[in-house]
């Protein structure tokens, strides 16, 4: 769906001295949720997401708070100040994500509780229902009960096929674990298999590499996501970076140019194998795209619950507090634990949509742009055109094939 197809403006601003039109309340028609569970088993040396290793007592409680913002959302929503749009409440969902963390370790009872909670309190047509799973977590009691629960699609994080990296990088699981699982999932009927990958681990040679990405293609999934791998000061991994020590193998942590090299050899080999390359960072085979991740990327309308979850109606973006224990006490006193709360204005929406527009592929559309906004935005792109960061085709606007391992500069220079 496109995000903003049949609306006629709501409001025009005039902002800079010239006149946006902000395009807000628009007519959904469909609605996706995400669902975040901020737990996982052990903490990877390079992450630095709020998740915590808890004991399993903890998981049942965070459902039911889950549970109960689900069901009680908008009320919960209107003592907050978040202002869902009458075009939201009656819209269909037809995308639901439950990510992390690790929600593959839940019950697989806990995960049916969710979804008896959105089908009661959504009118639902499940397209694509996606959990994100790690390897050494599944087996074929859970895969059929996910199965039973309408989950289609597992977002599994592989990461890597050398056991060196794995082992280096902190996870739980080694390479047989991903050949252990994928036959699992195929023989309980999930149809969708995406796989993570990451480009820059420690240890990562260029041929560790290459062999990741051919065990990758010889098992098959139908969507890829590779991310460079990010170093964060809050992670054990960056803090060993920027301070010195040998614990997390900091020292071989392949360079910024090496990481690139990665990305842009899997970019060739990901092509050749029949992928479709529609993100920054995600392939598909045609006709296997992330619908919910779509809705990220196109500026569609989502509704996230649970501690940390973001949401996004089209005039506000809001999103939950971190700490799932202050969450699970909030929602207790019927009290939604809210950080942030933005209004979205016609010029962050705009900006919103180059840099979002800029992530996928297949670029952005200059006409549709000027006919939602009511403003010419090419001139913004002159910088970017001669220093050849983006390109043009008739009226579409893309990054420059060979910029997309650099994206993040071509947005600093984009915003500045
Ligand atoms: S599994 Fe994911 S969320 Fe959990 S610690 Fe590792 S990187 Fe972080």
């Amino acid at each position: 769906m496109q995000p903003f197809s049949s609306s006629e403006p709501t409001a025009n601003r005039p902002i800079s001295g010239k006149t946006y039109r902000l395009c807000y309340d628009f007519p959904v028609t469909s609605l996706g949720i995400y669902v975040q569970v901020p737990f996982c088993q052990t903490k990877c040396t390079y992450c630095n997401f709020h998740t915590g290793v808890v004991s399993s007592a903890r998981f049942a409680p965070y459902i039911d708070a889950v549970v109960a913002e689900i069901s009680q959302h908008q009320s919960l929503y209107a003592s907050t100040g978040v202002n869902l749009l009458a075009s939201l409440t009656d819209a269909v969902v037809d995308t639901v994500y439950i990510g992390g963390g690790t929600p593959s370790l839940l019950d697989p009872a806990h995960l049916q509780r969710l979804f008896d909670a959105l089908r009661a309190r959504f009118a639902t047509q499940l397209a694509e229902v996606t959990l994100e799973a790690d390897p050494e977590t599944i087996d074929a009691t859970k895969a059929a009960a996910w199965v039973r629960a309408g989950i289609n699609r597992i977002s599994f994080g592989v990461q890597s096929f050398s056991d060196d990296e794995l082992k280096s990088a902190g996870r739980m699981h080694r390479r047989a674990d991903v050949y252990n699982a994928v036959p699992i999932l195929r023989e309980a009927g999930i149809p969708k298999i995406s796989f993570d990958l990451i480009a820059g681990l420690p240890g990562q040679t260029g041929d560790t590499w290459r062999a990741s990405l051919d065990e990758l293609a010889a098992l098959a999934p139908d969507h890829v996501s590779i991310y460079l791998l990010e170093v964060d000061e809050g992670s054990r991994l960056g803090s060993e970076l920027l301070r010195g020590g040998n614990r997390y193998s900091a020292a071989t942590v392949p360079t910024d140019e090496e990481m690139a090299e990665s990305y842009e050899y899997a970019c060739r080999f990901l092509d050749g194998a029949g992928y479709r390359h529609y993100e920054i960072s995600n392939w598909a085979i045609p006709g296997h795209e992330s619908r919910h991740n779509l809705k990220y990327w196109r500026r569609e309308p989502y509704l996230g619950f649970g501690a940390g979850a973001h949401s996004f109606s089209g005039a506000q973006r809001w999103a939950n507090a971190h700490d799932a224990a202050a969450y699970v006490a909030a929602i207790a006193e019927t009290r939604l634990p809210i950080e942030q709360l933005e209004p979205v204005t016609a010029e962050s929406a705009l900006e919103e949509e180059l840099f979002l527009g800029l992530r996928q592929l297949d670029g952005i559309d200059l006409n549709r742009i000027e006919l939602q906004y009511g403003v010419t935005v090419n001139p913004r792109f002159e910088r970017l055109y001669s220093a050849g960061l983006v390109e043009r085709d008739g009226q579409i606007v893309r990054l420059a094939p060979s910029k997309l391992s650099i994206s993040n500069e071509v947005f600093v220079e984009l915003m500045k």
